[in-house]
């Protein structure tokens, strides 16, 4: 018997935080690793204001697109003026996306005000701009589409993560957002995701990993990267009775739909 070499798909990771700690030592190295396996490109999103400049800089010359955004879970890291300094780099580092940033109604229920402000702030900014948003959202998927029609925002964008019911990813992909699939369909607890993801269709869905964070059940004690995406792309496969490379080639497709910048970078 003969093994064939098969020609990898490319692929894109839509949702990783390349720039974190946990990659310092040894970032280029696994940047090769990952091109020999078929990744093409990074979605990398900002998560704070102090790290923005680091992730724009180290995006320069590899085919990673950055987003800008003030993330919930560093909520008290945020400051009065950090809303005017994402709007100045955005006008000057034309990101592809404003995000990560969301609601997250697992965190405290005191930052809840503060949240929902940083939030609608965001939404506002992204709209002047005319640009898709990467959102986080925790228990707070209803609230989050609310708030999308009561702004009136119209450009879409991803809901990284998505771990709501049908019908909630069903009228978030009618406001205009995919929806980003990972890690989590990968635990065993995860009937109800799996499911949801089953009956979602395929044109709204992007594949991520959310790496270093959000560890998939397969890699027990070691680092998440993106490569993790290949096997997230079979599983994801599998819920939905046909190829992996039909789901990573969807999950592209997808992701150039709701992204038009980064068809200059990847
Ligand atoms: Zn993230």
């Amino acid at each position: 018997m003969s093994i064939e070499p098969k020609a990898i798909t490319p692929w894109i990771d839509s949702h990783c935080h390349f720039d974190f700690q946990q990659f310092d030592h040894d970032r280029e190295q696994h940047w090769q690793f990952l091109t020999r396996m078929g990744c093409v490109g990074l979605v990398i999103p900002g998560v704070t204001a102090n790290t923005w400049s680091t992730l724009i800089g180290g995006c320069s010359n590899k085919p990673w697109a950055y987003a800008l955004g003030l993330h919930p879970y560093f909520i008290d890291q945020h400051e009065a003026d950090d809303l005017l300094r994402l709007s100045i780099a955005c006008e000057t580092h034309h990101p592809i996306a404003i995000g990560e940033f969301g609601l997250d109604f697992v965190l405290p229920e005191e930052t809840f005000t503060r949240q929902i402000e940083l939030c609608q702030q965001q939404f506002q900014l992204a709209k002047t701009l005319e640009l898709p948003v990467i959102l986080h959202v925790r228990k707070a998927y209803d609230e989050i589409a609310a708030m999308v029609r009561r702004i009136g925002f119209k450009q879409g964008g991803i809901i990284h993560a998505f771990s709501g019911s049908l019908q909630q990813g069903e009228a978030l992909i009618k406001l205009g957002f995919k929806l980003g699939i990972g890690g989590a369909i990968s635990h065993g607890r995860a009937l109800k995701l799996r499911k949801t993801v089953a009956n979602l269709p395929l044109d709204a869905l992007v594949l991520e990993t959310d790496s270093p964070d959000m560890k998939p059940a397969f890699l027990a004690g070691q680092r998440n990267s993106p490569v993790s995406l290949l096997l997230l792309s079979q599983m994801v496969a599998s819920l939905k009775d046909c190829h992996g490379d039909k789901v990573i080639l969807a999950s592209n497709h997808n992701l150039y739909a709701v992204m038009p910048r980064l068809k200059a970078i990847i």
